[in-house]
């Protein structure tokens, strides 16, 4: 079903969800184009004039309202995520409530959204800076994430004062339906946020962005698609905020403890079975201490369960769909051909029914080279690439060595060190002894090809707003 301007509409045709551990259908959704796509425009461009223009306070009562409905439902949520999206039970329960901190935060940010007055050189004149809402915004979002990516535009832009169009991943629309509903109920006017399903994407984003009513794109998921949709919101001048790709690096200085960082490793790597942006990439260890860290990290991945996120003990889910294990599989033959160590995992799972999702064994590669396409290509998927260095002169070099710019982790205990490295890492976000470096309080984004603008925190909002300069004269 598509939402749009308050009502739940059907398609002349749909298409199936499947879950990505069984490959069962568990739902069918309508199947838009060009056409809903334009209608859902017109709503919330009609609507725009009336919600840019109610007061902070009636926008922060309905995210706050949103956000009380979001926490009853977190487990019904949680379950929903698991069968459409493949996450275990846990995770999904940990990022419902992720997606509810965004409604939470931004309820409160939208009563602070100050203005400026500034000094002027001319005695008879004054300056008053004001913030007002963008507009129409389209947000196209992906199936990784598939509540909180959706709460993470939703809630900085209904703060604002915008108005949204949003297409969620086609792999998961059923969990975009469930935060649709909550909006619906908490009585959002019609036209305020709209929703266009489609299994081809493309007439969707091309009528958003050859349609001059919409003034930003706020797009997550591949570089290849955001370069493709940043250059097209460029030749009608839309404001653009896009998270894409990343290639994080994680380097383990020989003064860290190797058991700590290599848990940190872990932990973080696996997390979503690698599908994250945010997931490290390249292990850096220097060489005194790798060994131990190797061994650690090994023994940990080992003991990692896959399957069904609802069967107890399941750390490690499906992937999404079967080109997604077919790149994994390549990028993993692809090292040990050329010489990579396979220290555990290395195959497809297929016995005890995991042959009906898709699912790929917990991997841990050492040795790893420049040459492998695992060392320069974002793997999406449950394998750690662990690479040996000798000198911190130029790790830097190497970690910064990637087009991608998002997440980096460190792990040291000297603070200078620390301190030094996270400076001169060329990445939007960095943990240092720290794997979850983030939260709807904190700006989470990246540079250089993983994106620009940022989501969450305070600057999250600016997203969402235009500066007007008022020159007065008295
Ligand atoms: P992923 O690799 O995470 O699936 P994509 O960039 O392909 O990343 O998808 C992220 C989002 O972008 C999804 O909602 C998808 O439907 C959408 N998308 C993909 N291609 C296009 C396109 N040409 N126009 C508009 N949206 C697109």
């Amino acid at each position: 079903m598509h939402y749009i301007n308050g009502s739940w509409i059907d398609g002349s045709s749909d298409f199936a969800v499947t879950n990505p551990a069984t490959g069962e259908e568990v739902g069918r959704v309508a199947d838009g184009g060009a056409a809903e796509a334009t209608q859902a425009v017109d709503a919330a461009d009609a609507a725009f004039q009336s919600w840019s223009t109610t007061t902070a306070y009636q926008r922060s009562e309905k995210l706050y309202a949103a956000w009380e409905l979001m926490t009853e439902r977190h487990e019904d949520l949680a379950k929903l995520m698991t069968t459409e999206q493949g996450k275990p039970i846990r995770a999904a329960r940990n990022e419902v409530k992720y997606a509810a901190d965004f409604l939470l935060w931004y309820a409160e940010e939208a009563k602070r959204i100050y203005g400026e007055t500034i000094p002027s050189g001319r005695p008879d004149q004054r300056f008053l800076v004001m913030r007002q809402a963008i507009g129409v915004v389209a947000a196209i979002t992906p199936w990784n994430y598939p509540v909180s990516m959706l709460t993470r535009k939703l809630g900085p832009a209904l703060a604002a004062g915008c108005t949204v169009v949003l297409k969620p991943a086609e792999q998961t629309p059923l969990c975009a339906k469930a935060v649709f509903e909550i909006f619906d109920e908490v009585g959002l006017p019609p036209g305020v946020i709209n929703m266009v399903n489609a299994s081809d994407p493309a007439p969707v984003g091309d009528a958003w962005l050859n349609d001059d009513r919409v003034r930003k794109l706020t797009f997550t998921g591949s570089t290849e698609v955001g370069k493709l949709l940043g250059g097209r919101a460029a030749t009608n001048v839309k404001r653009v905020s896009m998270e894409l790709g990343g290639h994080a690096p994680f380097i383990v200085f020989d003064d860290a403890d190797p058991v700590h960082a290599a848990k940190g490793a872990s932990l973080v790597k696996f997390l979503n079975t690698g599908q994250a942006c945010i997931s490290p990439n390249r292990i850096y260890v220097q060489r005194s201490i790798a060994e131990e860290f190797v061994t650690t990290l090994a023994e940990r991945v080992a003991k990692m369960q896959a399957g069904s996120g609802f069967t107890d003990g399941v750390s490690i889910g499906p992937l999404v769909d079967e080109p997604s294990v077919a790149k994994v599989e390549r990028q993993v033959n692809d090292a040990v051909e050329k010489g990579a160590r396979l220290l555990t995992g290395g195959q497809r799972l297929t016995s005890d029914g995991l042959d009906r999702g898709h699912f790929y064994a917990p991997t841990v590669l050492a040795d790893v080279t420049p040459e492998m396409t695992i060392h320069s290509e974002e793997t999406f998927g449950p394998v750690a690439p662990v690479i040996i260095f000798d000198d911190e002169e130029d790790i830097l070099a190497k970690a910064n060595d990637t087009a991608y710019g998002l997440a980096a982790y460190l792990y040291t205990r000297d603070i200078s060190r620390a301190w030094k490295i996270a400076e001169g890492l060329r990445f939007g976000i960095i943990g240092i002894n720290d794997i979850n470096p983030t939260s709807a309080a904190a700006p989470f984004g990246g540079v250089k090809e993983s994106g620009m603008g940022r989501e969450g925190g305070h600057v999250g909002l600016d997203e969402y707003l235009d500066t007007k300069l008022v020159g007065w004269s008295v």
